[in-house]
């Protein structure tokens, strides 16, 4: 089962631009920068309440975050929802129809197991699964 929306991710040029201009828009500080190698991409998030806001910088020409600016700009990249047994929901997701990207979890940010699913199934949004790491 699907918990809550755990944070929305956006994709940014200049992570450090970004970190000021979200900063000014919520009147807070993000929390943590995280550079996630295996990704290729810079992060920091923010706060706000119980969701979070995960800002994306690539950190290279390869990463998906560098495709996806070049097609479409900054902007609104995943949602990523969180989940009690990453396993068992990406077994019932398959099973539902849905497409993995991932055959196995991998590690993401900010302590977390994660799993994307293919936009094409899910009306246009990359959706990410994650569960926190115990
Ligand atoms: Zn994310």
């Amino acid at each position: 089962m699907i918990k809550k929306i755990e944070h929305i991710g956006i994709a940014v040029k200049n992570i450090n631009d970004s970190n000021a201009l979200f900063k000014k828009l919520f009147g807070k500080e993000h929390y943590k920068i995280e550079t996630v190698a295996s990704e290729g991409v810079n992060t920091s998030f923010f706060l706000l309440g119980e969701t979070k806001i995960e800002l994306v910088q690539a950190t290279s020409e390869n990463s998906s975050i560098a495709k996806f600016i070049e097609k479409k700009g900054e902007g609104i990249h995943h949602i990523a929802y969180e989940v009690d047994d990453i396993e068992q929901e990406m077994a019932r997701l398959k099973n539902e129809g849905f497409e993995l990207i991932n055959a196995q979890p991998k590690d993401g940010a900010d302590n977390k197991r994660i799993c994307f699913l293919h936009p094409k199934t899910t009306n246009g949004v990359l959706v990410e699964l994650t569960q926190e790491k115990k």
